[in-house]
This record gives structure tokens, C-alpha cells and sequence, in this order.
């Protein structure tokens, strides 16, 4: 088999050259980092999960008219998508006080926002993605006004779509983080939805219980990691009750739009 070129790898993924020019391959890893790395360990199977997740989020994202770089699903762990230049910010929404902004600002953890709020990070691990404004998003040329406008009101929907499809299966959308990319086409440019939504990146509470089935599972040393995102899946209806999504036992697929 031919040896894919490695484009660009992440903590929990790695981009290939796609099969057509214009298009990336992303391979969802097993790998859990939180502190900027500090913490490290193998998850076996929360990649295929991510995969799963993401593409059920990215699908339906799409149909409702909000440009993702998501093309489909190619197997377990990887996904085509479209290339783009990515913005080097984390786009994260809040809709209830947790996590930095509680250590920040003394939030109180749970508490719902008045209104939901929206932040910038500068994506730099050497500086740990400080929180940065408009003002310094500008001013050293990460994103002109009218990207971010594009960003903001990309946000806003795509929270929006995400806090009802969770309410609808018994989770809150405490907040999550996005990522947005420059996709040229034609002389045209445009701000698309980029990486990837999944428990790694958002926080989700289970409505009755306030349980964490989310990426917080490791950071806090909840144990549980792996059952909290299968969980996830199985609720938005990615898996059937006890598909297996460790090595060696591939998913069977419950439905996809390419295979059937
Ligand atoms: N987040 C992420 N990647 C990061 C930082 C944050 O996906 O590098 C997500 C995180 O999972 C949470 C949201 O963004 O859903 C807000 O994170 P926060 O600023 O509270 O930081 P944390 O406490 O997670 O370090």
C-alpha cells in the first residue's frame, strides 16, 4: 500500500495528504492529553468514538447550512475532509460556569449565564493558548473584523443546534471549543467549522444526575473515561447498545450514507 504523506499531527490526531488535491484524511488517535500535554495516557477505542461523534455532529451541522470542513466518514478513525488554513484561534462558548472561567473570575461552577458568552484563545502551546480579545485577534493579524463577525455568528448558531440536539438526549452543553478554518474555492473565501466536536472538546452534564461525560473524566481523574463517551454515542444514536469500539473488533455500522 502506498505510505500516505503525514501532513500535521496533533495530540489526539494526525492529518494525511487526501486522495484528491484539496482534501486532508483525519485519523482520530487513542491518545488523552490534558494541562497542555503534562498528562498523557492511551485510551484504547476513544478515537473511533471522537470519529463517530464528530461526524454525527459535522453531518448534521452541514444540513443546516453551517460550512464545516467534513466530507464523510472513511473507516473507523478517519475522516475526508476539505483543506483549509486554519484560523490559530480556540473559539470556546459558554452556557454554564465551569472550568477556567471559574478559576478565572470565581464564577460559581453550574451556575447557568445569563447569556451565553464567547472567547477567543491563541492557539500556542509554548504559551499555553492564552485568552486574548478582538483587539489583540486584530491587531496581530489572526483574523480580520469581518472573519470574526463570520466566527461570532457561526458560534452562536452552531451552540444553538448543539444545546438542543444534547437537551434532546438528557445532556447540557455546559461549553465547548471550536476551531475555524480559511476554505478558498474558486477565487471565493470562506470561514467553515474545522477539527473536530466531541467529548474531548466540549463539557456535557447529564441532565438528572449532573454527571461528567466528558473529557473532565480524565483531567479530574474520574475514571470512567471511555464508558462516559460510549455513552455519549449511544444516546445521539452513533452506536448500538453494546457495539465494541476497542481494537481488533471493528463497529458495525448503524447507518451511514456512502455504505448502504
Ligand atoms: N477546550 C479544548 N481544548 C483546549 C482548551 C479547552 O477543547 O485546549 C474545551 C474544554 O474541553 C471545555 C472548553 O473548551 O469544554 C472550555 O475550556 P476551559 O477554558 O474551561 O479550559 P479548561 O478548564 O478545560 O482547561
Amino acid at each position: 500500500m502506498k505510505r500516505r504523506r503525514r501532513v500535521y499531527e496533533g495530540k489526539a490526531k494526525i492529518l494525511y495528504e487526501g486522495p484528491e488535491p484539496g482534501t486532508l484524511v483525519q485519523h482520530f488517535k487513542d491518545d488523552a492529553t490534558a494541562f497542555n500535554k503534562r498528562k498523557h495516557e492511551i485510551v484504547d477505542g476513544k478515537g473511533v468514538l471522537n470519529n463517530r461523534i464528530s461526524e454525527h455532529i459535522f453531518t448534521n451541522l452541514n444540513e443546516i447550512g453551517i460550512p464545516t470542513h467534513f466530507l464523510r466518514r472513511l473507516n473507523m478513525r478517519e475522516q475526508l475532509i476539505k483543506e483549509v488554513e486554519i484560523i490559530p484561534l480556540e473559539v470556546v462558548v459558554r452556557n454554564i460556569a465551569a472550568g477556567s472561567i471559574v478559576t478565572r473570575l470565581g464564577a460559581e461552577e453550574g451556575t447557568q449565564l445569563s447569556r451565553s458568552i464567547i472567547e477567543f484563545y491563541y492557539k500556542n502551546d509554548e504559551l499555553d493558548d492564552p485568552i486574548v480579545s478582538e483587539e489583540h485577534i486584530t491587531a496581530f493579524g489572526w483574523a480580520t473584523p469581518p472573519e470574526i463577525d463570520d466566527i461570532m455568528s457561526l458560534a452562536i448558531r452552531i451552540n444553538d443546534f448543539l444545546c438542543g440536539m444534547f437537551i434532546s438526549v438528557g445532556i447540557r452543553l455546559v461549553d465547548f471549543k471550536m476551531e475555524f478554518g480559511r476554505h478558498y474555492e474558486d477565487d471565493m473565501m470562506r470561514i467553515v467549522l474545522a477539527d473536530e466536536i466531541s467529548p474531548d472538546s466540549c463539557r456535557l452534564w447529564d441532565t438528572k444526575t449532573n454527571d461528567k461525560m466528558d473529557k473532565d473524566r480524565f483531567r479530574q481523574e474520574l475514571g470512567g473515561m471511555l464508558e462516559a463517551y460510549r455513552e455519549v454515542a449511544r444516546r445521539l444514536g452513533v452506536l448500538t447498545e453494546n457495539e465494541p469500539v476497542t481494537k481488533g473488533t471493528g463497529p458495525v455500522l448503524v447507518k451511514t450514507e456512502s455504505e448502504d
